[in-house]
């Protein structure tokens, strides 16, 4: 059965009920968004802020293949496991793009017997959130347009304008374009282009927005543009934009609530894209979970090189999140990718593949457990060909290294297939103190946290730069030193080359550019080209998805 159609098997219970009975939240603190969603009030969360927190549990990932390794699949399935062996547990997802669902990847609500549901409504529309973070973006960009058109009194300089438009789809003619076509009467023209929405900065900055006043604090410090002396820049509190793009932000500021397959409840709130943003669901939305339940188990995106960091360095640094456990996910066939074996051999026995492409979760499993003081526990996210034996080495290979690894089959099995990871979890989170550290100190200059992530993470030799890049990274040094980095590199590898497999060392990353995400709070360091609009490939998705008489979505994976 594909996993639209388990999907629409489920038997969902209304979500108010649901809430109330498996986390005693009051009816009247929840607007619901038909019978299976709901937003949940800020005032009922502010309400919590005295009950103690639960524990944070982080899932992540060894360096990905193009299908994606199973992390929203395991943080569904192990919640549902503890669920099931009476821990309240809520899982705290990304809500998906809708960009991609009609492209290659397909929807985010997991996978097999491991979902969330409504699927349909998460993986379209969903609450509107995106919606509301397209339309904030959007009356920025009208905003800033407007005021060069009426005299343009701040000095704008109209080619350095650095804020670009957003739409939620995978539009690759939306790339670069000219407006203001069609004379005096249309503004200037000038050149511009499309983001999709879950790149835009407004994106993170609600992933990161503590309260409506944070939200618009840090709206109204997005730098926008820069004026002719090239250096002065333009914020949008400038504008006076801030506040009405906070009051679009209204409902999309609080969390949404749904339920898996299983009846448990999760969080999927926020989704920004894990390059050039930090890729992780809203602080909001984990903080919410740790109060009302006693484990919060989280994902962030893609390998743990770019996911994991960015969740600790960035997310847990910024808001004072502290993980108890890390779940490395990996698979057989992608370790066995790592080892050299090409994509249609995958479901072959190879063992000698396997050892080698090892390296790869060697390598991040140092990285969690050395370079973060993190306990962690790999999870064999189970497909149907692996063998035995290959589970079997996986699991040798990881107790040499003192490292607990069990087999998950969730996809399968829902929450039934993931309670053996469920008691290492739990074994881990009730009896390890984690020795927790960030990679870098906030103080160290913007250049030598690069050259830290890349050399301790990455197995780099070190970092280069042009030294036009190298004038911006000391330009911003002065006032923005304490920031964060927030790294955009390519997921397929821990060095800038995608088919880079394994664990490479000794290369350099070398830096293309940086850019500044002044209202999320962090410096994008851009390592390789990093797409922000991504394109629909040959055969969209989008082609298979319909809609039958009786309103029966199909197609959609
Ligand atoms: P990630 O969150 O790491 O990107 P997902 O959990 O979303 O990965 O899984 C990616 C895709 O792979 C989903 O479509 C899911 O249905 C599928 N998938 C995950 N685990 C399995 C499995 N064990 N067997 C078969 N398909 C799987
Ligand atoms: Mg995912």
């Amino acid at each position: 059965m594909s996993d639209i159609e388990i999907a629409q098997q489920a038997t969902m219970k209304p979500i108010i009920g649901l809430a109330e009975e498996k986390l005693g939240i009051p009816a009247e603190h929840l607007d619901p968004y038909g019978h299976y969603k709901a937003k949940v009030s800020l005032e009922y969360l502010n309400s919590l802020t005295d009950q103690e927190d639960g524990k944070l549990i982080l899932v992540t990932a060894i360096s990905p293949t193009p299908a994606g390794e199973g992390k929203t699949t395991t943080t569904v399935g192990l919640g549902d496991a503890m669920n099931r062996l009476g821990k309240k547990t809520i899982m705290c997802l990304r809500e998906p793009s809708l960009g991609p669902c009609f492209g290659m990847k397909g929807g985010a609500a997991g996978g097999g017997y491991a979902q969330v549901v409504p699927m349909e409504d998460i993986n379209l529309h969903f609450t509107g959130d995106f919606h509301a973070i397209g339309v904030a973006h959007n009356l920025l960009s009208a905003m800033i347009d407007n005021h060069i058109n009426h005299g343009n009194e701040l000095g704008i300089d109209s080619r350095r304008i650095t804020w670009k438009r957003v739409v939620d789809m995978n539009d690759r003619a939306l790339r670069k374009i000219t407006v203001g076509q069609g004379g005096p009467a249309n503004g200037y023209l000038r050149e511009d282009g499309y983001d999709i929405v879950v790149a835009s900065e407004i994106m993170a900055i609600l992933c990161l927005a503590t309260s409506h006043a944070d939200l618009k604090e840090r709206l109204g410090r997005i730098v926008v543009a820069y004026k002719a002396d090239r250096v002065t820049p333009i914020y949008a509190r400038d504008l006076n934009a801030h506040g009405a793009m906070a009051a679009l932000l209204k409902e999309a500021i609080k969390p949404n609530l749904v339920q898996t397959l299983e009846n448990n409840i999760a969080i999927i709130h926020g989704g920004p894209f894990a390059n050039i943003a930090h890729g992780c669901n809203t602080v909001t939305a984990t903080k919410t979970a740790l109060k009302l339940a006693d484990y919060a188990i989280t994902e962030a995106g893609f390998g743990a090189d770019l996911g994991a960091e960015k969740f600790l360095d960035i997310k847990c640094r910024m808001s004072g999140l502290k993980p108890s456990a890390v779940v490395l996910v990996a698979t057989v066939r992608a370790l066995k990718f790592h080892g050299g074996v090409a994509r249609e051999d995958l479901n072959n026995e190879n063992l000698e593949a396997l050892q080698k492409g090892f390296a790869n979760l060697e390598r991040h499993l140092h990285n969690v457990t050395v370079n973060y003081g993190l306990p962690c526990v790999v999870s064999i996210n189970h497909f149907t060909f692996d063998s035995e034996a290959e589970i079997a080495l996986l699991q040798e290979k990881c107790a040499a290294l003192g490292v607990k690894c069990v087999v998950a089959k969730h996809w399968a099995e829902g929450g039934a297939g993931a309670e053996e990871l469920a008691r290492e979890v739990l074994d881990i989170v009730d009896h390890r103190e984690p020795d927790f550290n960030y990679v870098y100190d906030a103080d160290l200059p913007l250049w030598d946290k690069i050259e830290t992530i890349s050399t301790k993470l990455y197995g780099a030799a070190g970092i280069t730069a042009s030294p036009k890049v190298k004038t911006e990274i000391n330009a911003l040094q002065e006032k923005y030193g304490h920031f964060p980095i927030c790294m955009a590199k390519t997921q397929m590898s821990f060095s800038t080359d995608p088919t880079a497999k394994g664990a490479p060392s000794g290369h350099t990353i070398e830096i293309r550019e940086v850019r500044l995400a002044n209202g999320a709070g962090f410096i994008v360091a851009i390592a390789g080209d990093m797409m922000t609009m991504p394109g629909l490939p040959k055969v969209p998705a989008a082609e298979r998805i319909d809609i039958s008489d009786d309103g029966v979505i199909t197609g959609l994976f």
